[in-house]
């Protein structure tokens, strides 16, 4: 792959076939929803290493997701996605370290999830409480040579950062999402990634809109036709030397989703 290889998110659900639809749409690499662990037998490994190797697509990533997250509006966010919650954390927090174990044995190199978000008080208890699931993640992430990348949105890119030095782990890094600083309201993208730049291992190239009510999220749109400013946002990435994965994320589904994402490819490819 070149410097900032250009990919996709894709379902998890079938490794292989979703490394077919990514080739398909002449991509070099993808983030893929975690699959349910049968796909982690060494015969089903064995197809999906030699997929990447014969595909030339190469997974940079998994997502972490939980049973009963929904995304419906931002106090549902707050109450049922990510490790925040302490009723659902102890669960999750298994879950995840398991997923880390489950990725190793592909040699993937990142395990990304959205942890939820992040409390504003540092000094309270439910904020150590993240801090030291987060911690024990990337313990367990760097045994098995991989980072641990934080979703990025939920919160704004201060409150990010100090959480990233409150851990304290080498091998904990950042996902940086542009369109979701937006439809979070959590700050203009080009102010928010230079906070985090230091910790960026991949992208995503969505856009949206900032929301237009209390307590909604924004709108998602496709990527260049938000209020993202994709120019700017990916000149920025190629003057900091930027060199991880570009990746395309269009959460709607069928067919719209696919020419979205090849009108988004051609995009990136034409301001690279
Ligand atoms: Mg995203």
């Amino acid at each position: 792959m070149g410097p900032r290889p250009i990919g996709v998110i894709a379902s998890g659900a079938d490794p292989e076939r979703s490394l077919n639809d990514v080739k398909s749409l002449d991509l070099e690499c993808c983030q893929l929803s975690m699959p349910e662990s049968r796909w982690f037998g060494e015969p089903q490994l064995s197809a999906i290493r030699e997929a990447q190797h014969q595909l030339g697509v190469e997974i940079v990533g998994f997502f972490c997701h939980f049973p009963g997250e929904s995304y419906a509006d931002i106090p549902t966010i707050q109450r049922t996605v990510g490790l925040v919650n302490p009723e659902t954390r102890p669960q999750r927090l298994t879950t995840v370290l398991e997923n880390s174990d489950l990725v190793a044995r592909l040699g993937t190199p990142a395990l990304l999830a959205h942890i939820g978000f992040i409390p504003e008080e540092r000094e309270g208890r439910l904020y150590n409480e993240v801090v030291a699931a987060v911690k024990q993640i990337c313990q367990r992430c760097a045994g098995n040579g991989q980072d641990f990348g934080l979703e990025t949105g939920q919160e704004t890119a201060p409150v990010l950062k100090q959480f990233i030095l409150d851990v304290g782990a080498d091998n904990l890094k950042v996902n940086f999402d542009p369109a979701n600083m937006l439809l979070y309201g959590s700050g203009k993208p080009l102010e928010a990634i230079k906070i985090v730049e230091e910790y960026l291992i991949s992208v995503h190239c969505k856009d949206g809109h900032w929301p237009t009510a209390p307590g909604k999220l924004g709108e998602e749109a496709p990527f260049g036709e938000g209020e993202v400013n994709v120019p700017a946002f990916l000149g920025y990435l190629r003057d900091i030397e930027f060199t991880g994965p570009l990746v395309i994320e269009r959460e709607i589904s069928g067919e719209e989703q696919r020419k979205d994402v090849i009108r988004a490819r051609d995009l990136i490819r034409s301001l690279q």
